[in-house]
C-alpha cells in the first residue's frame, strides 16, 4: 500500500491556526462545568443564526437529526412524500424514512449535480407534503422554482445544508430561503466541529420551538414530556469550538474557492475532464472539489493517483434510489447514475498548500494521457 501524502482534507492546519483561541475556548467550558447545552451553546445559536440571517437556530447532536427533527418539527411523518435527490449521502433519505415518510426521488441537473426543479414538478402528487434539496459540495440547488412550486402546491421546503455553510444562493445565505434548514458540524464539513454537531436553522417560531421540544426528550419541562423526541443537544465544548471557527467561516470558503479557482484552471481544456460549474445564482463554498471522469476512465485514474500518495474520494459511487435499502430500477434516474459513475473529489482545503495542489494537477495530467 502506498502511502497518502496529500489527503484528500487534512484537518490539522485549521486546528493549527486556530490553536490559542481553540484552546481558550474549550478551557473556558472545561472550567464552566457547563457541558450539554447551557450558555455556549445558546451564544453559538445566536451568532449562528445572526451569520445565516434567520430568526432562530437550535443545536443539535449531528446533521441526520437535525434533519430528522427539523422534518418533524415541520409536521412530516407517517403517509406523507418528500421530494429528493438521490445524489447526496444517505442520511438526508434516511432522515425522511426515520420519520415514517416516503422520500420520492428525481433526477439532478447535470451541471451542478443538484435537485432539478422540472423533475420535482413532475413527481408532485396529493401526497407531497415537502421538498428536500441538498446543496451538494457547497453549491446552492436552484432554490426559486422549488420554492414557487412549494407556495403553489402547499408544500414545506427543508433545505440539507450539511455540505454548504456560508454558501450563497442569489446574495441569500443557504438555509434561510426554505421553511428551515439542517446543518451538520462533523469534522469534515466546511464548518466543522471536533465530532458529531447540527443545527437546524428557521424563521418559524413554532418550526424553532418545536425543534427544542424533540431534542430534549419532547419536554418543554424537564420530566413533564409532551411527545416523544429525542436525546439531541449540541455539546458545550463543540458550540465553544464552533464559535471560533465561525468567525473565520468566510474566510476560509474564500480560500476553498480560491482554490477551485486554481484548479479550474490548471484542469481547463483537459481532454475527457469536466471542472465544476458554478451556478450564476449560487456563491459556491467548495466543501468538495469534484470533476467528473468521461469515457469509464474515473476508477482507473482513483487507483492510480492513490499509487502516487494523492487522497481523492467518490462521493457517491451509488446513488441513493439505486442502494438495497430503496432498490430503484436501474436507469431510472439517468443523470444521477451517470454522475455517479464519473464524479471524482480532489484534495481541498482552506490550506491546501499550493506545492500540494500542483503536484495532484501534475499527477492527473500524466494519468489522464496515459489511461486508455
Ligand atoms: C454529512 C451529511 C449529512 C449528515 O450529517 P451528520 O452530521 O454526519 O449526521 C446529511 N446530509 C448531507 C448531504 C451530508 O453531507
Amino acid at each position: 500500500m502506498s502511502q497518502i501524502r496529500i489527503p484528500i482534507y487534512d484537518p490539522r492546519p485549521e486546528v493549527e491556526a486556530l490553536w490559542d483561541e481553540l484552546h481558550d475556548a474549550i478551557d473556558g467550558v472545561l472550567r464552566s462545568g457547563r457541558f450539554i447545552l447551557g450558555p455556549e451553546v445558546e451564544a453559538f445559536e445566536r451568532e449562528a443564526a445572526e451569520y445565516l440571517g434567520v430568526r432562530y437556530a437550535v443545536g443539535v447532536n449531528s446533521g441526520t437529526d437535525a434533519l430528522v427533527i427539523a422534518l418533524r418539527a415541520l409536521g412530516i411523518g407517517p403517509g406523507d412524500q418528500v421530494i429528493t435527490t438521490p445524489f447526496t449521502f444517505f442520511a438526508t433519505a434516511e432522515a425522511i424514512s426515520a420519520v415514517g415518510a416516503t422520500p420520492v426521488f428525481v433526477d439532478i441537473d447535470p451541471d451542478t449535480f443538484n435537485i432539478s426543479p422540472a423533475a420535482v414538478e413532475k413527481a408532485i402528487t396529493p401526497r407531497t407534503k415537502a421538498v428536500l434539496p441538498v446543496h451538494l459540495y457547497g453549491q446552492a440547488a436552484d432554490m426559486e422554482p422549488i420554492l414557487e412550486l412549494a407556495r403553489a402546491h402547499g408544500l414545506k421546503v427543508l433545505e440539507d445544508v450539511a455540505q454548504a455553510f456560508g454558501g450563497e444562493y442569489k446574495g441569500r445565505k443557504l438555509g434561510a430561503l426554505g421553511d428551515a434548514g439542517a446543518f451538520s458540524f462533523f469534522p469534515t464539513k466546511n464548518l466543522g466541529g471536533f465530532g458529531d454537531g447540527g443545527l437546524v436553522a428557521t424563521d418559524d417560531p413554532e418550526v424553532a420551538e418545536a425543534a427544542r421540544v424533540l431534542r430534549a426528550h419532547g419536554a418543554r419541562k424537564k420530566y413533564h414530556n409532551e411527545v416523544l423526541g429525542y436525546n439531541s443537544r449540541l455539546d458545550a465544548l463543540q458550540a465553544a469550538a464552533l464559535r471560533v471557527k465561525l468567525r473565520y467561516i468566510d474566510e476560509w470558503n474564500a480560500r476553498r474557492r480560491a482554490v477551485a479557482a486554481r484548479y479550474n484552471e490548471a484542469l481547463a481544456d483537459l481532454d475527457g475532464l469536466v471542472t465544476p460549474v458554478e451556478a450564476d445564482y449560487a456563491r459556491h463554498v467548495y466543501h468538495q472539489y469534484t470533476v467528473r471522469v468521461k469515457r469509464g476512465r474515473r476508477d482507473a485514474l482513483r487507483r492510480r493517483l492513490t499509487e502516487a500518495g494523492i487522497g481523492t474520494m467518490v462521493y457517491y459511487p451509488v446513488p441513493v434510489h439505486r442502494l438495497p435499502v430503496y432498490a430503484w430500477p436501474e436507469g431510472s434516474l439517468p443523470q444521477a447514475e451517470a454522475a455517479a459513475a464519473e464524479v471524482l473529489s480532489l484534495p481541498m482545503s482552506p490550506f491546501l498548500p499550493p506545492d500540494a495542489q500542483d503536484e495532484v494537477v501534475r499527477h492527473i495530467k500524466d494519468l489522464l494521457s496515459n489511461i486508455t
